[in-house]
């Protein structure tokens, strides 16, 4: 008993230690920062279980026809893609883990660990592998760039689940994770942080020999029908798509890849790939 209370105190005093050295915040950026790949790891595994339980909020894509299986594998192949394109010293040393939710929800998230989560009513919205793959090179990016950890140590609340990490206290982070799992799974990060993985996102695209366009062209087409929720869960700059356009303009490679959309854009395989999904 004695020394599961010592490890309870243990992030309060070093929060004191750290408070009495620098001006951060509650938790702040200084805490996450020691918050190891491992911790985020416990954190992601942790949500995404009880994510997998809470199968009426969170319906998770069941694979049991040859087209669905199809659908999935193809999901996660481009994910798998990315992922190997990715140089090993830009990306935390954890394996990254794809969720499809069967759902109609525009929207695409992830969570400290490498655990991303795709709605099918985001990819129902796409035309094409580029789009998929701006996406999914988008939330990767997130988590590569450490944001929501980042975001979670801003949010009071959230901080501390990190506290929780740092005690290793698992009791705890399972019950500070079912009373925050609405706002884990919706956790806002800064509009440079967007822009940031608006640009590796972009970066990953092309990297993979996709249209880099891909997420601005998906982008362009929500600006009709009104933003998604993904994109109101993202706070965004107007000129977001402007942003990527200049990127890719400003790279030989990517310009070239974006010209090429007729053989960069894999429509053809991605129609393919997604027959088990009704289109709208
Ligand atoms: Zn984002």
């Amino acid at each position: 008993m004695k020394a599961s209370h010592a490890k309870r105190y243990l992030p309060l005093a070093l929060c004191a230690v750290l408070l009495t050295r620098c001006s951060c915040d509650f938790f702040g950026t200084t805490g996450a920062l020691l918050i190891s790949e491992n911790d985020e790891s416990k954190l992601g595994l942790e949500f995404d279980k009880q994510l997998h339980d809470s199968t009426a909020t969170y319906p998770v894509y069941v694979a049991n026809t040859p087209d669905r299986i199809a659908f999935d594998n193809y999901v996660q192949s481009i994910a798998h893609e990315i992922l190997v394109a990715i140089p090993k010293a830009d990306k935390p040393g954890y394996e990254f883990k794809i969720t499809i939710i069967d759902k109609d929800v525009e929207n695409a998230f992830a969570v400290p660990g490498g655990y991303v989560y795709i709605y099918t009513g985001i990819i129902k919205k796409m035309r094409n592998e580029s789009e998929l793959t701006g996406v999914l090179g988008h939330e990767i990016a997130h988590v590569t760039q450490h944001h929501y950890r980042d975001a979670m140590a801003k949010d009071a609340a959230l901080s501390l689940i990190l506290q929780a990490l740092l005690g290793n206290d698992a009791g705890q982070l399972t019950q500070l994770i079912a009373s925050n799992f609405a706002t884990l799974a919706q956790l806002k990060v800064s509009r440079d942080n967007e822009s940031e993985a608006d640009f590796y996102g972009t970066k990953y695209t092309g990297a993979v020999g996709r249209n880099p366009l891909g997420i601005a062209t998906l982008f362009s087409r929500f600006d009709a029908g009104g933003p998604p929720s993904w994109l109101s869960t993202h706070p965004a700059p107007v000129n977001r798509v402007a942003d990527v356009q200049a990127e890719v303009d400003g790279s030989a490679t990517l310009k070239a890849l974006a010209a090429d959309s007729a053989r960069t854009d894999f429509t053809a395989n991605f129609d393919l790939n997604t027959k088990a999904l009704p289109k709208n």
